[in-house]
């Protein structure tokens, strides 16, 4: 019996159901080549499969997981919730906790409205944008992801990126034609873009810190100058922190750079690892989503009571220990560890760390923008995740996600995470 006996079985029959065996392409590690693992459970740092391996996880459910796997104050939190019922469509006082929680951790959200997606957050988000301002345009950043919402498949980046695919079919051009996209990290593209068509754009939306498309940390002046010249020409300005929300500091990248977005969108931390994301903003323009205004949003399942409890339960846990630094220290170790061992391997490596977020690229940085991230040598990412897969630790399947650590993470995960990067780059390289 081959090892992996019961995830290729489940695979199997996945494949002939569900598209590609997977609800979300970059799970089928088509980024990678091979086949997927299926998760039996986890706890903590780790995921155990159904064949019985044990893997040290740095994809956290793409970081929603800040806390670890199945951590006792989000199980309790989510235990107690679904005994009083999993859904209503009615009001209930969970929503307005975690509303309370969210925009006294995030200023520059003055209201907030709950959805189950990052996707229908930043969907939702932009068409506020255009119903305020009464613009047509958005731009957005090559290699940025903000969902699958037809306005952004437009140089997406993550999954889109994965699979190499060009803007998606079904998306019609006449929509399309109305997203402009320019490099990130370059503010002279954006003044351009602005100098031409200024009076036409709603907003831009940017991941103020990159990463769909690997980790791309802002440059110097970027998000100052993207803050200035949205406000010279009327256009809003969306941070989109749906990953960096919780992730790179409590309040997200917007307190770590000192900005105050029009917009936010956040969505993965504050669900506690339950479908749950929103979007919010000055008070001003909230107020124009229905039923306080007339631009219509919705939806059945949105503040549903055990998403609320969950979030609720995952921010008051990092309220109160603020660990973002300890996770800093322990990503940049592990970033540390990775480039050493690429260098010793005569390899060019980059990478970095904010908070609990980090990545790296296999080339010689730095990386700030799409164009760079797609100069790193794919091949050897493809060896060396699969080396690293091998002994036991799971990095994203892809070269173009960011990777996360936990609470979770002691001592022992990231010792035995150094010494596995080491003997990885080693296979990879040989
Ligand atoms: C994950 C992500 C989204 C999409 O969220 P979903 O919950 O997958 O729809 C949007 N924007 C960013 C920056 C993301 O990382």
């Amino acid at each position: 019996m081959a090892d992996n006996e019961r995830s290729a079985r489940l695979f199997r029959r996945a494949l002939e159901l569900i598209p590609g065996g997977v609800n979300s392409p970059v799970r089928a590690f088509r980024g990678v080549g091979g086949e997927p693992f299926f998760v039996d459970h986890a706890k903590g740092a780790h995921i155990f499969d159904v064949d019985g391996h044990d893997y040290i996880d740095y994809v956290l459910s793409w970081g929603a997981v800040i806390l670890g796997h199945a951590h006792p104050a989000i199980v309790r939190a989510v235990q107690d919730a679904a005994e009083r019922g999993t859904s209503f469509g009615i009001p209930n006082g969970q929503e307005v906790e975690l509303a309370e929680l969210v925009t006294g951790i995030m200023p520059a959200l003055e209201m907030v409205r709950f959805v189950n997606s990052g996707t229908e957050a930043t969907m939702s988000a932009v068409r506020l944008a255009r119903g305020a301002t009464g613009r047509d345009l958005i731009l957005k950043f090559a290699g940025c992801y903000h969902g699958h919402g037809d306005s952004f498949l437009v140089q997406a980046g993550s999954g889109v990126a994965t699979l190499g695919l060009p803007d998606s079919p079904g998306v019609p051009a006449a929509l399309a034609s109305l997203t402009i996209t320019v490099p990130y990290n370059d503010l002279d593209a954006l003044e351009q873009a602005f100098r031409s068509q200024g009076d036409r754009i709603a907003c831009v939306i940017v991941e103020p810190v990159v990463g769909n498309a690997g980790f791309i940390p802002p440059v110097e002046g970027f998000h100052e100058g993207l803050r200035r010249i949205t406000r010279e020409h009327g256009a809003l300005l969306i941070f989109d922190e749906v990953m960096t929300g919780f992730r790179v500091a409590l309040g997200g990248a917007q307190a770590l750079f000192g900005i105050q977005p029009d917009l936010t969108t956040i969505g993965k931390v504050v669900g506690g690892g339950m479908p749950v994301a929103a979007y919010g903003g000055r008070r001003d323009l909230m107020e124009r989503i229905a039923p306080a205004g007339p631009i219509y949003q919705a939806g059945t399942l949105s503040g549903n009571p055990i998403g609320m409890a969950a979030g609720c339960a995952q921010l008051l846990f990092l309220r109160e220990s603020d660990p973002y630094a300890a996770l800093e220290s322990r990503a940049a170790a592990l970033v540390e560890a990775l480039v050493g061992a690429a260098r010793a391997a005569g390899v060019p490596a980059w990478g970095g760390a904010l908070g609990g977020m980090w990545g790296f690229h296999f080339t010689e940085g730095p990386v700030r923008n799409f164009a760079d991230a797609r100069r790193a040598d794919v091949a050897l990412f493809r060896r060396f995740f699969w080396a690293c897969l091998r002994r036991g630790v799971n990095l994203a399947p892809s070269a173009f996600e960011a990777a996360f650590v936990s609470l979770a993470h002691g001592d022992a995960e990231i010792e035995r995470t150094v010494a596995v990067f080491g003997e990885a780059m080693e296979e990879a390289t040989a």
